[in-house]
């Protein structure tokens, strides 16, 4: 599988990358791979992928994610209750430190950033990823902002070493790209994505439980935080937002990871050029941002608040208060507008 394919335009690039990482982690007896807070399915599949291939008799692979809960959607992957909270790490004694789908330290949250900061004066780092905001902050890093998940980078990293692929390790990788193509829909899948999902399909992946459980079956309690989100719902002209209060999640005895799709929906919405869902917390606004213009840039708008992400994906945070909210919608409203010259 996979080393044959002379259709993936950069595969000398993955022999090599792959090489180098299997080096790095050959070295290694006690590694520590992180991920994002407030998790999504590429993050959590990363990290088990990762732990899957590269825990053995003589090497231990703790995994861990910043603040945030695992998504119930996510409850059919094997191993979830081998995930750590980075608060929660009982030892820092590691020698290697990889992170996966995460663009910058921070990501990881703010104890995970002290923790990646203080390790990475010692050991090596490892930055794998797909955000084109990804800050190269590692002593290796492979980064393809081609590639539409973390999990697609890891199928060719796996690939180009032989590494067999079994069909749990399948499932873990393609949930990943699932997850963050929204069912292979979003512009970022590209002929590579779907190369690599048909070999993780030929590898035994369980696409039919992977897509009921990320896109189809829903606690309850989602389809009521969803219904109250829904209601709240306004334009502020071109951009369609709404948000999620501790009150909406409260009533509706929902996390915040169940609000997770809102804002995909909400940027469907036809005469918005935007769509923002801002979660309310008490240090401050969570914002997730989407846009199907293609002349809107959300990585581009994040990144004015200090946050970053992918062109039609992106987030930030604010600092709390409804002076930051309406001021964050003001200005975003603002630089997506049409101006009058540029409108056809
Ligand atoms: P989501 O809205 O699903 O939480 O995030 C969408 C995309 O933006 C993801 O790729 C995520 O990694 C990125 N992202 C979300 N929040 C932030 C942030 O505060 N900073 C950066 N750099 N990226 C973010
Ligand atoms: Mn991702």
């Amino acid at each position: 599988m996979g080393i044959e394919k002379i259709s993936w335009g950069n595969l000398m690039n993955y022999l090599e990358v792959s090489q180098a990482l299997f080096e790095v982690a050959s070295r290694s007896s006690r590694m520590l791979v992180l991920s994002h807070a407030n998790p999504d399915a590429d993050a959590i599949a990363s990290i088990l992928a990762f732990q899957r291939v590269f825990a053995s008799d003589s090497r231990t692979v703790d995994v861990a994610i910043g603040p945030g809960t695992i998504p119930a959607t996510l409850e059919f992957l094997p191993d979830l209750d081998r995930i750590q909270l980075i608060g929660d790490l009982e030892t820092h004694e590691y020698d290697l430190l990889v992170l996966l789908d995460c663009a910058d330290e921070g990501r990881t949250g703010e104890v995970g950033e002290q923790i990646v900061i203080e390790l990475g004066k010692r050991i090596t780092v490892v930055n794998i990823d797909h955000h084109v905001t990804n800050r190269e902050f590692g002593d290796l890093n492979i980064i393809d902002p081609e590639a539409a998940a973390t999990c697609e980078i890891l199928t060719l990293l796996f690939e180009a070493n032989n590494v067999e692929i079994d069909s749990e390790l399948a499932t873990i990788l393609l949930a990943g790209v699932q997850g963050d193509t929204l069912g292979l829909r979003t512009p970022s899948t590209t002929g590579r994505t779907l190369d690599v999902s048909a070999d993780l399909l030929y590898a035994g992946a369980d696409l039919h439980t992977i897509v009921d459980y990320l896109f189809r079956v829903r606690p309850f309690s989602t389809i009521k935080l969803w219904g109250q989100v829904l209601y709240r719902v306004s334009m502020h002209g071109p951009l369609v937002w709404t948000e999620i209060t501790p009150e909406m999640l409260e009533a509706a005895g929902a996390d915040e990871s169940e609000g997770e799709g809102i804002v995909n929906f909400l940027a469907g919405t036809a005469g918005a050029r935007a769509a923002a869902l801002l979660y309310q917390k008490p240090d401050g606004w969570r914002v997730s941002m989407r846009s199907l213009a293609d002349d809107v840039d959300v990585a581009e708008l994040a990144g004015l608040f200090g946050g970053g992400g992918h062109s039609r994906a992106a987030g930030c945070s604010l600092e709390a208060g409804i002076d930051a909210r309406n001021r964050f919608l003001d200005i975003v409203a603002d630089r997506i507008a049409l101006s009058p010259a540029s409108a056809d």
